[in-house]
């Protein structure tokens, strides 16, 4: 779950602060691990501690520092767990392969029916309440393409619909090389599919999940350096990662050699940066460095530990789900163009949580970290990317002008339509937003049965 000072408006944070705190949430999340078949939910390392003593001892971390544990579920396959249950239930009609194309009527009050398309027919669903749970990205782009009440699209007068998108900035920010230090090497010990993970998972009883930990910072040092929250994460890496030419044109090249059509578009469309020739001539020059890394990898030898932020991004209005009116999906509705935009805010974040958490890494004796370059320019690292962490496109709050819902979820304007998923999250804090999201979900449920 995020964390309860993610819930409070930080005055560092343009439009942080959820219309309620952490504990107006609280009583949903033992439901939602339930949904999502979670038995024994921790998050603290104390509580590995107990289970682990000889493999979870970390001397890095105080009362500024501390270690969370990430819980995942078997994963939950939602549509197989719960479909004989939504069979046999008299009250609920499921009904598969069925896009919602819009959101019909022309009282930006009253949803009076949805339009429904699958690939034989078009038919329309009435119903006295909507609830949209279709994702970050889709529940705005059926808000924004349905014009019939509104027209710039239903619940966006004061175009908020679509901003704030979030994600949760994930990046490489440094190396520990393995060799240099005895402390480094009990966590490869622990976090590798060695020995040392297999008896972690056995103990938390969780043979199908991983155990992941990251390093954050607590709320007071974040307020005392006004940054965003975040998490650090170590993970065992086969080679040192270095950032020479000839390694990301590696990366480029093989990460598309996964997918040798998207490689195909991108040399057509001369979408690959500085060409494939030049990355092609990189790798060539930096062969005895290149062939290191392959065997490194091949032979799964752990050569270092690699930190890696994953980190919260500041909710931005100019970070948003947008309409492309010139290009239509197979239903005739317009497709969406995402502009995911960070701010300088949360690059700096990143780089004061890693440093002051690498601090106290390295008086720990976990160490050197060798920093990554993109620490001391700036910009980001090469390896920038996201979590499919779909957020804030929809976001709750008080005030129409910054918000979409309420703190019920309901539309502003509306009577009638709500949104339960993921756009509603008006912050994000770092974790993972799944258990949060059903914790919500689960509020929003309560809430309609009380009407
Ligand atoms: C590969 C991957 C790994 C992830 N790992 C984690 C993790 O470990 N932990 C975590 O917390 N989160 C994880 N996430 C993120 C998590 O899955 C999402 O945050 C979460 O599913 C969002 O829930 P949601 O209800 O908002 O949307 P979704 O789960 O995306 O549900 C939206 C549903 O609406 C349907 N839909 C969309 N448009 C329409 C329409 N027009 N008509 C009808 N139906 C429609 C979609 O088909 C979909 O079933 C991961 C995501 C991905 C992709």
């Amino acid at each position: 779950p995020i964390d309860p000072a993610d819930f409070e408006a930080r005055p560092w944070v343009a439009d942080s602060g959820w219309p309620f705190s952490a504990d107006t949430l609280a009583p949903y999340f033992d439901r939602a691990h339930e949904v999502c078949q979670v038995d024994s939910p921790s998050y603290e390392l104390d509580e590995v501690a107990s289970l682990v003593p000889q493999l979870y001892q970390p001397p890095f971390v105080g009362d500024d520092v501390r270690a969370v544990m990430w819980t995942h579920s078997p994963p939950t396959k939602f549509g197989s767990v719960y479909r004989s249950e939504l069979e046999d239930a008299q009250n609920t009609t499921v009904h598969l392969g069925a896009t919602v194309i819009n959101l019909d009527g022309t009282d930006p009050k009253h949803v009076p029916s949805v339009t429904v398309r699958t690939d034989r027919t078009t038919y329309v669903v009435k119903a006295n309440t909507f609830i949209l749970t279709l994702g970050g990205l889709e529940t705005p782009r059926l808000l924004l393409t349905s014009t019939d009440a509104v027209g710039s699209g239903y619940g966006n007068q004061n175009d908020v619909v679509g901003r704030y998108f979030m994600e949760h900035p994930h990046l490489l920010c440094g190396t520990v090389r393995v060799d240099q230090s005895g402390q480094s090497r009990s966590i490869v010990a622990t976090l590798d599919k060695g020995l040392g993970g297999i008896r972690a998972r056995m103990a938390l009883q969780r043979p199908a999940g991983d155990v992941k930990f990251a390093l954050a910072l607590s709320p007071e040092l974040q307020r005392k350096h006004r940054l965003l929250n975040g998490s650090v994460h170590y993970t065992v890496v086969h080679h040192a990662r270095t950032e020479s030419s000839a390694i990301k044109s590696l990366r480029l090249v093989v990460g598309n050699l996964r997918s040798p059509v998207r490689m195909f578009r991108q040399v057509r469309d001369g979408a690959i940066p500085g060409g494939l020739g030049t990355h092609v001539r990189n790798i060539l020059r930096g062969v005895p460095e290149v062939t290191k890394v392959l065997v490194n990898n091949v032979l799964r030898k752990p050569r270092g530990i690699g930190i890696f932020a994953q980190a919260e991004q500041s909710p931005n209005p100019e970070s948003r789900v947008l309409i492309d009116a010139d290009s239509v999906d197979r239903y005739g509705v317009p497709t969406l163009v995402l502009d995911w935009r960070l701010r300088d805010q949360d690059r700096d974040s990143i780089r004061k949580t890693q440093e002051l958490v690498s601090e106290h890494l390295v008086s720990a004796g976990v160490g050197p970290i060798e920093p990554a370059d993109w620490l001391s320019s700036d910009g980001w690292g090469p390896d920038l990317g996201g979590g499919h962490h779909h957020m804030g496109t929809a976001r709750m709050g008080v005030d129409p002008a910054t918000s979409v819902v309420d703190a019920n979820c309901r539309i502003h304007g509306s009577e009638n339509v709500y949104v339960g998923d993921s756009s509603v999250l008006p912050t994000s804090g770092f974790a993972n937003p799944g258990l949060t999201t059903v914790a919500v979900a689960i509020r929003l449920a309560h809430h309609l049965m009380s009407l």
